[in-house]
């Protein structure tokens, strides 16, 4: 299967021991052109897509519009690479975290946030992370390596059979919105992430919008212009800091790049009518969240269309950060205000099982016992 030309090109850090191609991370173009490598109708394609993509099924045999032999030459030569279920941990809120199993025993968790307007979810993009954010508890992992295109969508397939069940609906899909905030820095992994925007936009698939999808990174700049000229989805950045001394001190990566090249990138972006590009910060006690913080703030994102999610941080153990209070986090909030510049407190979701912002490593917060080492 090596010989496979399929566009655009996927990476498999972890197949090294499997030669068969992973059906579930090609686009339609590239299924389309498997089928003609094996000797079968181009139209079986659409056939296997929409079965995966939009029925989400997760075995062969489910395909029970391909004959029998043909299901089993798919066995042969082929594989799907899905998620299944570790974990189910539901926070008061209604919040669920999901903990998935990947083929090669890695673990992942992604983020079901219903509300009465959307049914948001949180996925990640990597099994840890390499960024570092001093603040995050996925940093501690360190990255352990990419996810493929099937992996990242088959957290979203794996949710709508979930909700699908639990809220008994009837609708193939009833998730309304995804964010890319889990764990891992989706510009990191930016092929395998364009490649699962494809899937989960095409019209064959789940047929998300382009506005109900957010990508959020800290920063990675070039990448930032690529994203741009790729892909037509929503952008966030991860900000968190409103002046280089901090931003180097609690995420590195501003010492490769510092915020006036991550702002000059940003204003290049190609803000769709009336899309705003939305900068993250979380307020960290002591930290990022004085007066003269949010006036630094307003001041960076002038003449950019922005919105700004304040988020009072979700404190992890041991990683020696507060959250700001109340009166502060609003206080912060009405001087971007006052400065014209859109601005909100987040609600946070899932605090009581570590789903939160900034809080996804794989720790089961019922007993606080961290998963087997990965
Ligand atoms: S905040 Fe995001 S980019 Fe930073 S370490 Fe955590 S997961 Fe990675």
């Amino acid at each position: 299967m090596g010989r496979l030309k399929v566009k655009p090109t996927v990476t498999y850090s972890s197949h090294v021991e499997s030669p068969a191609v992973d059906l579930a991370s090609l686009t339609l173009e590239g299924l389309t052109a498997f089928f003609t490598s094996i000797g079968e109708k181009p139209f079986r394609a659409k056939q296997l897509y929409t079965w995966v993509h939009q029925r989400g099924a997760t075995s062969f045999d489910e395909m029970t519009d391909l004959s029998k032999a043909l299901r089993e030459t798919l066995k042969a030569k082929a594989v799907l690479r899905v998620v299944t279920k570790d974990l189910e941990q539901r926070s008061v809120d209604g919040t669920i975290k999901y903990r998935w199993l990947t083929h090669d025993g890695k673990l992942i968790e992604s983020v079901y946030m219903p509300s009465p307007e959307r049914k948001t979810l949180c996925v990640s993009t990597q099994v840890g992370c390499a960024m570092g954010c001093r603040f995050c508890a996925t940093a501690t992992l360190g990255l352990v390596r990419h996810l493929s295109p099937s992996e990242i969508v088959a957290q979203v397939h794996a949710v709508n059979r979930e909700v699908r069940k639990n809220e008994g609906l009837e609708t193939l899909r009833p998730l309304t919105n995804l964010v890319f905030m889990g764990m891992g820095e989706p510009l990191h992994n930016f092929e395998n992430v364009k490649t699962a925007l494809e899937l989960l936009q095409s019209e064959a698939g789940p047929n998300f919008s382009a506005r109900h999808i957010t990508v959020s990174t800290v920063g990675l700049v070039p990448v930032i212009e690529r994203f741009a000229t790729e892909t037509d989805v929503k952008l966030a950045i991860s900000l968190n800091a409103s002046s280089d001394e901090v931003r180097d001190r609690i995420m590195p990566v501003n010492k490769r790049w510092k915020i006036a090249d991550l702002m000059e990138a940003v204003k290049k972006f190609p803000v769709k009518q009336g899309r705003r590009v939305t900068f993250e910060y979380v307020l960290m006690n002591g930290v990022n969240d004085t007066d003269e913080d949010a006036h630094r703030l307003a001041k960076l994102l002038e003449g950019v269309p922005a919105k700004v999610n304040l988020i009072q941080y979700n404190e992890n153990p041991g990683l020696g950060f507060n959250t700001t209070g109340d009166n502060r986090a609003e206080r912060f909030r009405q001087i971007l205000e006052g400065a014209d510049v859109a601005a909100f407190i987040r609600a946070n979701r899932g605090r009581d099982i570590a789903a939160a912002c900034g809080q996804l490593a794989n720790v089961d917060k019922r007993t606080d016992v961290p998963a087997p080492a990965l």
